[in-house]
């Protein structure tokens, strides 16, 4: 087989699949299967630039920055919807629209309201070209890059597609994706989102393509506008936009009667709970599209949909006690402790409280009866106080002043919602919280310990810092309570082999404030080893790709505290690795620091990851639009040409590739 059919017959393979996987929910090959694919794609793309394709699988991975989303005006408005809440106003807007058309009778499709951000998709001969977000409706942001790394988001068509068309939906979370992606935030020591609409929302206009890669989006249609479209009602568009291969949830129904459709709408308020996704109603469409067009707009919305809004769900119960949680990194979490109540199927014993102001504004106290509604969130929230409740003797919330495990003095820096405990080395739930993270999978994976056994070991006084892992002793371990020669031996030997896992997630391990995974293997690229990076100012650390003032700062006071230097010191001192390896920094280098690159076309010696990998391994910066503050632009063959007319207009040097590789 000749290369290019190689590439286009594993390309089309890769496409089908991800179509199975994440469009129709059915995977026919393991995800084994499908990576050893994606990587031999990937290394045959790497090799022949010349058969580059912008709808390529590999794309999907993400890579691209976006520092400033360009503005696009909607080709045709996104419009917002009318609400209904009752029967009664169903049938008022059918008469309405039977009035309008002059007609006895009309159909309707019934779709499900999908709760996330709206987008809208360009499709050009058969290819995505461009996503915009709603906006303001006349006009969004092109967030293109970000939503080619969804993998229910076609970027090559199958079947008769029209050779022009927009098509709208909804990116949303699906419930489960949100809850692993904050148990992810939890364990980073960051604070959980709020719910999946904000997060999904957020999600869109995240700057690198790779984090939105990461997370797990969907995009969900419903709606499809342009010339000359082969199809005549709004269910047959629905049928149309599924065999192109677009994900459109098939619980939409045709109703003939407005009866039907509250049969529609009832069913649904009940079984959303076993949705993999949130919706908070059913949008009714006139379904003959001669019949849409002739209804038109309002100056707002669409008069031939409709959307019926689900009731929040929403209970009443007593709030016995707020409570207050103590994370590891000491931020205060108050907890409302409810009388246990059945809401939207699940019984519901607490609630959070988020912090002392939400308390405060909404004059939360212990003995109110509460109104908890289960919208968004996983965890239900209070909305309100049933004030014609509230106990004769009751008293305004005083919040918490000192730690609940420690009795410090609880702080509050200016600007932030949160309550903290301030003593970080001395308070027992920070120091075991901590040491659980050190020992965690993603940082040292410590086999043969887990966090009961942390807390027993601190409560036994074995333990006081994860530094003290190091000195423990088969001896100390075996009297412990459950343990035995073995797993005391296994313990050792677990914590031993541990000496040997890489800086960056070493780095990680150490449980610094805000600095997760991906802000651990930034910092350990840029400053190679530990004594490098404890030195380190506020504004060097800003000037490293994606480390922002409150990271820094976070960095810069952890390495100030004098016994988070004594570990440190410790923990070099038993072998822990504290410096890249010399494989690491072999790929390395400086020549680039303080440049910024884009890079555009195609490249014959190299491929375009290759290259960009090469700029970063280099100290330099990567960005995707061209700007005042680009240092070159590194152009290939075929170029666009507006990239060159910018760089041009700002006086940035355009550089070739061999220029580009003669400067590494
Ligand atoms: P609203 O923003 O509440 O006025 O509702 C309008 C929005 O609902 C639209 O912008 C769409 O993004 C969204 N929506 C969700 N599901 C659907 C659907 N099935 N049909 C039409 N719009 C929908
Ligand atoms: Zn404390």
């Amino acid at each position: 087989m000749k290369v290019r059919e190689h590439i286009e017959s594993l390309r089309d393979e890769l496409r089908a699949h991800n179509y199975n996987y994440y469009v129709l929910d059915n995977p026919t090959i393991s995800d084994f299967e499908f990576d050893t694919k994606l990587k031999e794609l990937q290394v045959l793309e790497e090799k022949h630039p010349e058969f580059y394709d912008a709808s390529s699988p590999t794309l999907r991975v993400g890579g691209a920055i976006t520092k400033n989303f360009e503005t696009i005006v909607h080709e045709s408005r996104m419009y917002s919807l009318d609400n209904s809440y009752s029967k009664e106003d169903l049938e008022d807007w059918e008469k309405r629209v039977l009035k309008n058309l002059g007609v006895e009778k009309v159909e309707f499709t019934c779709e499900l309201k999908y709760d996330g951000a709206s987008i809208s998709l360009t499709y050009e001969e058969g290819r995505l070209v461009r996503a915009v977000t709603r906006g303001d409706g006349f006009q969004g942001d092109d967030v293109t890059a970000n939503i080619k790394t969804i993998k229910s988001v076609p970027l090559q068509l199958k079947g008769d597609y029209p050779d022009k068309f927009d098509i709208r939906g909804e990116i949303i979370l699906t419930l489960e994706g949100f809850a692993k992606m904050n148990q992810e935030r939890i364990a980073n020591g960051e604070e959980a989102y709020m719910n999946p609409r904000n997060t999904a929302s957020g999600s869109l206009k995240l700057q690198d393509s790779a984090l939105v890669a990461q997370r797990p989006l969907e995009c969900l249609l419903y709606s499809i506008v342009g010339k000359d479209l082969n199809f005549d009602s709004q269910f047959a568009m629905l049928e149309k936009a599924r065999e192109w291969g677009f994900k459109v949830p098939t619980v939409a129904k045709l109703c003939k009667t407005t009866e039907e459709v509250m049969q529609f709408v009832e069913e649904w308020d009940v079984k959303r709970h076993d949705l993999p996704y949130e919706t908070d109603g059913v949008v009714v469409k006139v379904n003959n599209l001669r019949h849409q067009e002739e209804l038109g707009y309002t100056a707002k919305a669409p008069r031939w949909a409709m959307a019926y809004k689900f009731k929040a769900e929403q209970v009443s119960t007593v709030l016995n006690e707020i409570t207050y949680q103590v994370g590891r990194t000491g931020a205060i979490t108050p907890v409302a402790n409810l009388e246990p109540v059945l809401l939207a199927g699940t019984t519901v014993k607490r609630a959070s409280l988020h912090n002392a102001d939400q308390i405060e504004k909404l004059d939360i106290r212990e003995g109110d009866t509460v109104f908890v509604e289960k919208g968004g969130e996983i965890i239900p929230k209070i909305i309100a106080v049933d004030f014609t409740k509230r106990p004769h003797n009751s008293k305004p919330t005083a919040y918490r002043t000192h730690c609940p495990e420690c009795d410090t003095e609880l702080e509050r820096k200016e600007g932030e919602a949160q309550h903290f405990c301030p003593n970080d080395t001395g308070c027992p739930t920070q120091i075991t919280g901590r040491i659980q993270h050190f020992i965690s999978r993603k940082a040292m994976d410590i086999e043969g310990l887990g966090g009961e056994t942390v807390e027993l070991l601190f409560k036994e006084g074995l333990i006081k810092n994860y530094a003290d892992l190091y000195m423990l002793t088969k001896e100390q371990v075996m009297p412990l309570e459950r343990m035995a020669e073995k797993s005391a031996e296994n313990l050792v030997n677990g914590v031993a082999a541990s000496k040997t896992i890489p800086f960056e997630r070493v780095l990680f391990g150490l449980g610094i404030r805000y600095v997760g995974e991906t802000v651990a293997k930034k910092l350990a690229k840029a400053y190679k080893n530990i004594d490098a990076l404890m030195i380190a100012k506020d504004e060097e650390l800003v000037a490293v790709d994606e480390i922002g003032e409150r990271i820094a700062e976070s960095v810069v006071q952890f390495f100030n505290n004098e016994t988070n230097q004594e570990i440190v010191a410790r923990l070099k001192s038993y072998g822990l690795q504290f410096s890249l390896s010399e494989e690491q920094l072999q790929n390395q280098s400086d020549t680039l620091k303080g440049k910024t690159f884009v890079v555009s076309g195609v490249f014959e010696s190299i491929g375009r990851a290759e290259l960009k990998k090469l700029i970063e391994d280099n100290g330099g910066k990567v960005s995707s639009s061209i700007s005042s503050k680009t240092s070159f632009l590194v152009a290939g063959a075929n170029m666009g040409p507006s990239k060159k007319t910018k760089a041009e207009g700002l006086g940035v040097p355009i550089i070739s590739e061999q220029e580009f590789l003669g400067m590494v």
